[in-house]
């Protein structure tokens, strides 16, 4: 006899994809990608872009403009969560950190984010996406990391700067 307990893990397990808050990635045929961070649900967030589109509003996000000049198809249907997250400000330095990582930011090879986000000390960082390759050494996302594999990491004084600074969030 399952008690309450057990039947709100279970759901919790079985969630469907994409629907926490926290950091997502769309791709477009083409090629680029576009990173974003929302507290809604990131299906939520992505059908609001989706209708952005439809509706010819291209100046409501990167993603949008993207669409306006590119005949690529984006994955509407299956963004990538890459990190859930509810709190606002972690979630604002993952999206910075991950615009970086993935090199969607102006300029780059992956370009579709008009800005870069949240303001990081933007080398200082190289220890987190250190971290999270780490945890998951095979995936695919790694492969355009400008992280070279005999780097070696070297805590600094600006991260912790950068944690005190959240605690004022
Ligand atoms: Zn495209």
């Amino acid at each position: 006899m399952p008690n309450l307990k057990t039947i709100l893990c279970k759901n919790k397990d079985k969630l469907p994809a994409n629907s926490a808050p926290g950091v997502y990635k769309l791709d477009c045929s083409c090629g680029k990608s576009y990173v974003g961070e929302t507290k809604k649900k990131i299906s939520t967030r992505v059908g609001e872009h989706q209708r952005d589109v439809q509706n010819g509003k291209w100046k409501n996000s990167g993603v949008t403009e993207h669409c306006k000049d590119c005949n690529g198809n984006i994955n509407w249907l299956n963004p990538s969560t890459l990190h859930q997250e509810s709190r606002w400000h972690p979630r604002k330095v993952t999206e910075a950190l991950e615009i970086q990582c993935q090199r969607t930011g102006p300029n780059e090879i992956g370009q579709m984010n008009r800005d870069t986000g949240y303001k990081l000390h933007s080398q200082t960082w190289r220890s987190f996406f250190f971290e999270w390759r780490r945890k998951q050494p095979k995936l695919k996302r790694w492969q355009n990391h400008w992280f070279k594999e005999n780097d070696t990491i070297v805590p600094n004084q600006e991260e912790a700067d950068v944690n005190d600074a959240s605690q004022s969030d």
